[in-house]
């Protein structure tokens, strides 16, 4: 009898651990501590049609090619596009197929190494594009700096993989409504991408006070079996993605002989 009280109580100390690992029990809604941010099942479900999702999610993966000279591989294939599901139809005459879609704000892609910067991932990027789109006072919103940021809250950030501390943590101060990614931080790792391995819904689960006001939905692995092609052949020795060949000491390249609308075709 004793030994079977023991064997029993050892599982709930390890769950109790790990739960209670930051000093916050972030299961516990009553909790300081606790955090939205928690994704689909802290929101109820997902009241986007996944494909819409998936629509958003392949124009994150165009907006590479799109940024990147046509080129459909570009090495850091992190890219990313802000959407408005709350007012459909704004500011793209595209009628009735933007009322069911959304609308496109910005887009932006991991532009680094271009711009000697080592914020621009394509989160941030996307994000900056979008604050000086919002901004502009020759642009369609023509926003305050002040109803700029308040704007974010109605935005959704679609990102080809899995934001990293730093994103997650601008997407958080950001206060979007909405953060979808595709590649998850694990299959990175799995792929030998460096990574600072510390999952979005950790992020948003560590914030407290003003931070734990706003919840953030999160979507996680949306077409993932698409963009996994985008990261295989940088660290590790996977085929190329469609529209690219594998070129001696360059890794994958668009083909010279491919004009720039076959390629993005291709995407
Ligand atoms: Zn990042």
């Amino acid at each position: 009898m004793q030994l079977s009280l023991v064997v029993c109580a050892l599982p709930l100390l390890l769950v109790s651990s790990s739960a209670t690992s930051y000093g916050c029990d972030l299961h516990d809604p009553s909790n300081p501590c606790y955090i939205a941010g928690g994704g689909a099942s802290d929101l109820g479900p997902d009241p986007v049609p996944f494909s819409t999702r998936a629509y958003w999610m392949r124009r994150a993966i165009a907006a590479l090619a799109d940024i990147n000279e046509g080129s459909p591989c570009p090495f850091a294939a992190f890219g990313s596009v802000i959407v408005n599901h709350t007012a459909p139809g704004k500011g793209t005459g595209e009628g009735d197929r933007a009322d069911q879609l959304g609308v496109e704000v910005c887009i932006g892609a991991n532009s680094l190494v271009r711009d000697g910067n080592p914020t621009l991932h394509g989160e941030i990027a996307a994000i900056n594009n979008c604050s000086r789109i919002l901004t502009d006072p020759d642009g369609p919103y023509k926003l305050s700096g002040p109803e700029a940021l308040q704007a974010l809250s109605d935005l959704s950030l679609y990102t080809t993989a899995e934001a990293c501390p730093m994103c997650s943590s601008a997407i958080l101060y950001g206060g979007f409504r909405e953060y979808i990614f595709s590649t998850s931080i694990p299959t990175l790792r799995s792929l030998s991408w460096p990574q600072i391995v510390i999952r979005s819904r950790e992020i948003f689960s560590r914030s407290v006070g003003r931070l734990s006001v706003h919840r953030t939905r999160i979507i996680g692995d949306v077409l993932a079996n698409e963009t996994e092609q985008l990261f295989k052949w940088q660290y590790a020795d996977g085929e190329c993605p469609s529209g690219c060949e594998k070129k001696e000491g360059s890794g994958c390249v668009k083909p010279t002989t491919l004009n720039d609308s076959t390629g993005k075709d291709e995407l």
